[in-house]
């Protein structure tokens, strides 16, 4: 079954004098979809977001909702609700008298914003909290009551802007776990912007890599961080080792480099654009190299070295330690296995890796 676009923007561009802040941007939101917008600051995501609540006009594209145009719609009269970053909650007020300040200032009659201010509150997990008052909740349940105020005005897309941001670390992680549940329980369209690409693996169907203005990828997250389509991408979205080498033979998606340091390595990898002799930036998870204290012991026979660990760092599932690898003249980082093998690991030891040439993302440099 195909589910029609909630929300459609069409080569969105938005200028500020000179500046180009939004360039050419394009995506469709299916109905009832996480959709995140992850990159750093700067990227125009603030920019981009508020052209679809409204609070900016695009310099030029088209923006539909419903498969209605919304340029020269006014925000109120847009079927998006936004959360804030800071949740912008109004003190004074009780939680019921927030949540349904929306509903009076579209003149919904006092029985009927009662009941769906009740019933709003039930569904976020807020059961008999109408009469609190806002410092009287704890940082998870103000987000909760920012999110049922939203929702109590049944929006077609709810528009998130970093809403997790000002929280600490722990609620941030738990955060990250309801807003996916609430967003399923009410089956509408979120679009999320963040700089952090923890939050926008773990709550989204799918997520856009923006970078200077426009989109790199767009992809669900697995795509995004085991297939990146870019450097840019590779670089940003989760821990990657980093190297320049160059193309010194190829066939087909072998391809056989030499690193800065002169050590070759062996890389399978999309090479339509690389040819011998061309410079390319590699990208190498932790996860994806193999750590053995025997050289016998590596099961991955290809890409294989010896490192001195310099430092290790404990950090329960995903411990790291840090090697410096003499012969490719280069520090990097890998995942410690779980198995408890490497529970006495020191700085100073000698370790053994490899790499299967599949696992790493290899893309030419630019203009090279
Ligand atoms: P952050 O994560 O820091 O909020 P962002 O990705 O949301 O960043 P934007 O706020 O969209 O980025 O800003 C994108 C670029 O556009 C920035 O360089 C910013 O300085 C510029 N910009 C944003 N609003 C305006 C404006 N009203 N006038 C001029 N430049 C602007």
């Amino acid at each position: 079954m195909t589910v029609s676009p909630d929300l459609v923007c069409r080569d969105l561009v938005k200028d500020f004098d000179s500046f180009r802040a939004v360039d050419h941007v394009t995506f469709e939101v299916p109905q009832g979809s996480f959709f995140s917008i992850l990159g750093p600051s700067g990227c125009g995501k603030t920019t981009l977001l508020r052209m679809i609540a409204g609070f900016q006009s695009p310099s030029s594209g088209d923006l539909l909702i419903k498969g209605r145009s919304m340029l020269g719609v006014p925000p109120n009269k847009r079927p998006v609700s936004m959360v804030f970053q800071h949740l912008a909650l109004f003190p004074t007020m009780n939680i019921g008298d927030n949540v349904g300040f929306g509903l009076r200032q579209r003149g919904v009659a006092r029985s009927e914003i009662k009941a769906r201010v009740t019933q709003v509150l039930e569904r976020v997990g807020l059961p008999g909290f109408s009469e609190r008052r806002v410092e009287q909740l704890s940082g998870g349940q103000k987000q909760r009551v920012a999110i049922a105020r939203c929702m109590v005005l049944e929006p077609d897309v709810l528009l998130l802007d970093e809403p997790l941001g000002a929280l600490d670390l722990k609620l941030r992680e738990h955060m990250k776990i309801e807003l996916k549940a609430l967003q399923s329980e009410f089956n509408t369209t979120f679009v999320y912007i963040t700089h952090d690409q923890s939050e926008a693996l773990v709550m989204s169907d799918k997520v856009a890599v923006m970078n200077h203005g426009r989109f790199e990828q767009i992809g669900t997250p697995h795509e995004i961080y085991y297939d990146p389509k870019t450097a840019f991408v590779a670089g940003f979205v989760g821990d990657a080792n980093r190297f320049d080498a160059k193309v010194s033979a190829k066939s087909g998606s072998a391809l056989s480099m030499v690193t800065q340091a002169g050590t070759q390595i062996e890389v399978e990898a999309d090479a339509s654009d690389l040819s011998v002799g061309q410079g390319a930036e590699i990208f190498l998870r932790p996860e994806a190299i193999e750590l053995a204290k025997a050289q016998a012991d590596l099961t991955v026979k290809t890409n294989t070295s010896v490192g001195v660990v310099t430092s290790v760092f404990f950090n329960g599932a995903n411990s790291m330690v840090s090697l410096k690898d003499a012969k490719a003249g280069m520090s990097f980082n890998v995942a410690l296995p779980q198995t408890g093998a490497f529970a006495d690991l020191q700085p100073g030891d000698e370790v053994y890796t490899s790499w299967h040439p599949a696992k790493a993302r290899c893309y030419a440099h630019d203009g090279a």
